[in-house]
């Protein structure tokens, strides 16, 4: 393996999925729900492997697709020309690679928020681009330092890359971070490529919730950011791998170059069901949003009852926990004996970021799933104590 990858041989999911199912514990580590999408989209799949949409699709996707991505996004106020500006990716992970692969030089710098998603940088060693880390500051909620952003701006930064409805933390950016942002990418001319696979999963938004907004519709924005989306996480289909790219002409031309020696095309059966997802299925959304925000509470006050610190979490699948409170130094190593020793699999966030020192006190456990699992786990979190 060459030495740019070498950092990246197993992901931590990988790893705590397949100790929970040795183990047979409850796998709050990798986060994807246990119930099902909306039936009538399930049924549009199987319509269309029996109609025979089981060879290529076109490359920048299917139409009907392509035609609901642009809807959805003009929700927002955006418009994207579904012919030019908007791609079908497999899933949000290939549309970050693609995107860093076509819009990076070998040298470049790309700024990423830690604790990040695993695959960022994964992706940019891949693409033979330097990470420049910016943390999340863990208080009151997990909050973006423009100062500290600012400062990790230098000549050679090409890109930023922001998870807002943030994974791991929960967090959510707010209007005022987000400007912030945006200011900086005008200022110094930076591309951004946003990660909005939880765009739909922003809670408490009738009490103060931060509600999701696309980094695009801020001044300057629309012209230099790539938005990247997903199915998986608005219609409880991760394992159907289909994601999006929006972004002006050139940008999307760009991320189909180096998309379409990836992968070319992917999932054609699947992609007529999320359209119609997309295009009929709002109030499920907006059910499993509220379902969702109810099954955080109820995970959040488990482990706030079985004596970890949590942190809140305002959107995504996610809630962090501070160990320290239950007398543990180190996330990683508690991740890897609690499911032998209690029969529960979380996810160390230390393993997310450049600094773990700083951050081995937080653990990930994801809420999307039953109520009894949740219960299940939440009695065994107990016995730490
Ligand atoms: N980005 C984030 C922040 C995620 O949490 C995930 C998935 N869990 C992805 C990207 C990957 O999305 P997809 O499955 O669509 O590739
Ligand atoms: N996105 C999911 C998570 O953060 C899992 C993705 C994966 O397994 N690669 O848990």
């Amino acid at each position: 393996l060459v030495s740019r990858l070498t950092p990246f041989t197993s992901t931590i999911f990988a790893e705590m999925t397949a100790l929970a199912t040795r183990t047979g514990a409850v796998n709050l580590g990798q986060g994807f729900p246990d119930t099902d999408g909306p039936a009538r989209m399930l049924e549009e799949a199987r319509n269309a492997i029996s109609a025979g949409v089981n060879q290529y699709p076109p490359g920048p996707g299917r139409p009907e697709l392509r035609a609901a991505i642009a809807a959805q996004r003009a929700a927002y106020g955006i418009e994207f020309d579904p012919d030019t500006e908007v791609l079908v990716t497999v899933g949000a992970t290939e549309a970050v690679a693609a995107a860093l692969l076509a819009l990076t030089e070998p040298g470049d710098e790309v700024i990423l928020f830690e604790p990040y998603y695993d695959s960022y940088a994964a992706s940019v060693a891949m693409a033979g681009a330097t990470r420049k880390v910016v943390s999340l500051v863990d208080g009151e909620r997990f909050s973006v330092d423009l100062d500290a952003v600012r400062a990790a701006i230098t000549p050679d930064t090409r890109a930023i890359l922001v998870n807002s409805p943030h994974n791991p933390t929960g967090t959510v950016f707010t209007r005022a971070e987000l400007a912030g942002i945006a200011a900086l990418c005008v200022e110094y001319d930076l591309i951004a490529i946003t990660d909005e696979v939880y765009e739909s999963l922003t809670y408490d938004l009738g009490s103060g919730g931060v509600p999701h907004l696309p980094l695009c519709t801020f001044p300057g924005m629309a012209e230099r950011t790539v938005t990247i989306s997903s199915a998986g996480k608005m219609f409880n289909c991760t394992g159907w791998k289909i994601g999006w790219v929006c972004a002006p002409k050139e940008l999307v031309s760009a991320v189909r170059a180096a998309k379409q020696f990836l992968t070319f095309v992917g999932g054609a059966p699947f992609q007529p069901a999320v359209a119609y997802a997309l295009n009929h299925e709002s109030a499920w959304v907006t059910a499993l949003r509220d379902d969702l925000a109810v099954k955080r509470d109820r995970l959040s006050e488990g482990l706030a009852a079985a004596g970890f610190g949590v942190r809140p979490s305002a959107g995504t699948y996610f809630v962090c926990a501070d160990v320290r409170p239950l007398g543990f130094a180190d996330g990683a190593e508690l991740c890897r004996q609690l499911p032998e020793r209690i029969g529960v699999a979380a996810v160390p966030v230390q393993v997310f970021t450049d600094t773990p020192d700083a951050w081995k006190h937080i653990v990930r456990f994801a809420f999307c799933k039953k109520d009894d699992v949740l219960d299940a786990a939440i009695e065994r979190l107990h016995k730490l104590a």
